[in-house]
């Protein structure tokens, strides 16, 4: 039962300075370690996001451009035929020209830019509707359009300007129809001139480009309806977006760019349109998915390098931080061997002497006293002849449970200080105080041994005040011949020693 108890005996608190100093070396390490990766990996964020930005800028300039080449080109034709039907409109109203005859006046009316290939041919209509002029033919078959929206819209608006129809099967080929009012000088109503524009002139505008499969572009009037889109899909064509939410003038104002769903399909791409002031425009689109892949890419790469190193670095970490802890118990406890007496469990002479050094300092310091116990067992010579040795170590571990039992206090030291004495040191405690932690031991012994009259222990007790001229080791010699008026006085008490020399019997 002895033995079991004796690692319980050692006071730690020595020790944990210095354990202290290692979990903070631990706690630095962790802490600078993670501080490191949570740098690295905001830098490295950083850096990707640029990078995406970067494409994402890369691929608005590019679209931007191609938007801004098709919309001069689209506009540069619907202006030029724009022109002719002005000089018709114009030269109509010409009084002589009903005096001409009808080869006379195509040459006048009509100039041969509007002859040009994708062009309709540009016919003119009466108030009514019914075809008078047809730039193909001198001898047009009768037709009469006033039901068609174009005529309409000119009959009902004057001030209509170049009007541009829906997509329309026109003269059997599918076209936009791009008409004008002719009014006279009194601003009455005298018809309308219509030409045609054919989808196959944007067939060919767009085939010339080399574009991905899920590239898109969407020409539209400025009522958003579209006019024409590539991919070509003849229900998408002439649809009004008027009621759909996206590519709006706020999400997609002129000179703008939208990125997400278009009112077409699911994909999600970056539009983009130029701002012009022609009557139709252009919105060319690239899928997110096809601009940001190459950066994707990237991306995992370099994160899964990234996460490699911080896996690598925290796992390292870690497994330091576990090497320093075990480091910390392994010179715990070299400390504590070092400084702990084998047999009791108490400090050895070698500690003692430290903390005596250190704790006289301290008093002298603070101008408390410091008390000392010297302990000695009695008749400890006939004990070990009469019950052997081993019987002997056993009253030893028995006497330093009994000491450690009755001296809790954190600053307090009980050693070994050779052979069957102890020493305990009590610093900032009075002889008064003193003496009843020796009185204690001391009933302590008494109780536990089994033969009272046998096993006991005879204790001196000192306490002073560090002063010039007083050395520890005067509190030493003062305790131990304390400790001899006590074996004088016939064994088993305590006796105190002051200063000047005051012996007080138990
Ligand atoms: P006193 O009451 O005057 O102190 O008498 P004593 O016999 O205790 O004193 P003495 O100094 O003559 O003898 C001390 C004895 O303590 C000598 C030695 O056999 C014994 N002793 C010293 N260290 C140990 C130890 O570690 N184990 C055992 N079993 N005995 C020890
Ligand atoms: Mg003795
Ligand atoms: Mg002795």
């Amino acid at each position: 039962m002895l033995f079991g108890r004796r690692r319980d005996l050692t006071n730690r608190g020595g020790h944990r300075s210095l354990h202290r100093s290692w979990r903070l070396s631990a706690k630095l390490l962790i802490a600078s370690s993670l501080a490191t990766v949570i740098g690295f990996s905001a830098i490295c964020a950083n850096i990707m996001l640029d990078m995406r930005r970067g494409e994402e800028q890369l691929a608005r300039q590019t679209l931007e451009n191609l938007a801004a080449g098709l919309d001069a080109d689209i506009g540069r034709n619907i202006e030029l035929y724009d022109l002719s039907l002005r000089a018709v409109t114009g030269n109509l109203m010409i009084p002589e020209i009903k005096n001409v005859s009808k080869p006379i006046l195509h040459l006048i009316l009509f100039d041969h830019a509007a002859t040009a290939k994708h062009f309709g041919a540009i016919q003119v209509f009466d108030a009514s509707g019914q075809l008078t002029i047809d730039a193909s033919s001198l001898d047009p078959r009768p037709e009469n359009r006033a039901d068609e929206e174009y005529f309409q819209v000119h009959r009902n608006n004057p001030d209509e300007g170049l009007y541009i129809s829906r997509p329309m099967l026109h003269r059997g080929a599918y076209s936009i129809v791009l008409s004008r009012r002719i009014t006279d000088a009194e601003g009455r109503f005298q018809g309308v001139v219509a030409g045609s524009i054919r989808f196959s002139y944007f067939h060919e505008l767009f085939d010339r480009l080399n574009l991905d499969p899920d590239d898109t572009i969407t020409v539209l009037r400025r009522d958003r309806t579209i006019i024409m889109r590539k991919p070509f899909d003849l229900d998408i064509v002439g649809k009004n977006l008027a009621s759909v939410r996206t590519w709006n003038l706020d999400n997609l104002p002129g000179g703008g760019s939208y990125a997400g769903q278009g009112p077409v399909d699911a994909t999600h791409r970056l539009y983009v349109r130029r701002d012009n002031t022609s009557p139709l425009y252009v919105v060319v689109g690239k899928p997110l998915d096809a601009i940001f892949r190459l950066w994707q890419k990237e991306a995992i790469k370099i994160g899964a390098v990234m996460l490699a190193l911080i896996l690598f670095v925290l796992g390292t970490t870690f497994f330091l931080a576990r090497e320093i802890g075990r480091r910390a118990q392994a010179e715990d406890k070299l400390e504590e061997l070092a400084t702990t007496d084998a047999l009791t469990g108490l400090r050895n002479r070698r500690k003692f002497d430290a903390e005596i050094d250190s704790e006289w300092r301290r008093a002298a310091r603070s101008k408390t006293p410091v008390a000392l116990l010297m302990i000695d067992a009695d008749h400890f010579k006939a004990y070990n002849d009469n019950y052997g040795h081993q019987a002997g170590d056993q009253v030893l571990v028995g006497i330093a449970i009994c000491i450690s039992d009755s001296v809790r206090r954190a600053g307090d030291c009980a050693a070994r200080f050779g052979g069957e004495e102890f020493a305990v040191l009590l610093p900032g405690v009075s002889t008064t105080e003193a003496f009843v932690v020796a009185e204690n031991i001391r009933q302590k012994v008494e109780l536990w041994s089994e033969d009272p009259q046998v096993t006991t222990v005879s204790a001196g007790v000192a306490s002073m005040m560090p002063s010039a001229g007083r050395d520890w080791s005067d509190l030493i010699a003062a305790a131990d011949k304390a400790l001899y008026a006590a074996k004088a006085n016939g064994r088993n008490q305590t006796v105190v020693a002051n200063v000047p020399q005051l012996a007080m019997v138990a």
